[in-house]
């Protein structure tokens, strides 16, 4: 628990949210700023700040509340789609520093975009590069 986290303080009861499921390690609860009707956020229930700091079972409690929660988010507002997504450090906009994916529900004509438009200019790689990304990645 950090003692100026907005989240570990709804995890916690200190601040109100509205809270539609709980397990042992994760929370969820609707966005307070809703991008669409049913707009969810799911968090681990420790103070974790980017998804890499989330050990095996933290990371776990969190997958495993988000695919269970996601369908019934869907039916709840009668969306035909859901974009998942996690704004994982701030230069991708993570705003608040306690991980949390976030549950958006879709609709057919919202005008929105997919997760492909988050990112700005596309890069210009080649062979070359690709496979020293994939490298370096692979470690
Ligand atoms: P991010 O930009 O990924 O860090 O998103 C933070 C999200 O948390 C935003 O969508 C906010 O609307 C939401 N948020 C901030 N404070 C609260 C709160 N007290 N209860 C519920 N959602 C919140
Ligand atoms: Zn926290």
């Amino acid at each position: 628990m950090s003692d100026d986290c907005i989240f570990c303080s709804i995890v916690a009861g200190d601040i109100p949210g509205r809270i539609v499921a709980e397990t042992d390690g994760a929370l969820a609860f609707l966005d307070a700023n809703p991008l669409a009707p049913g707009h969810t956020l799911v968090v681990p229930t420790s103070h974790c700040q980017r998804l890499a700091d989330l050990d095996a079972e933290e990371s776990r409690a969190v997958f495993d509340l988000l695919s269970d929660l996601a369908p019934d988010v869907e039916a709840a507002v009668d969306a035909d789609a859901l974009t998942v997504g996690i704004n994982d450090g701030e230069a991708a906009g993570q705003e608040v520093p306690h991980v949390h994916a976030h549950i958006i529900p879709r609709f057919e004509g919202d005008g929105g975009g997919p997760i492909h438009a988050v990112a700005g200019e596309r890069p210009h790689l080649d062979d070359e590069e690709l496979d020293d990304i994939a490298a370096r990645i692979e470690g």
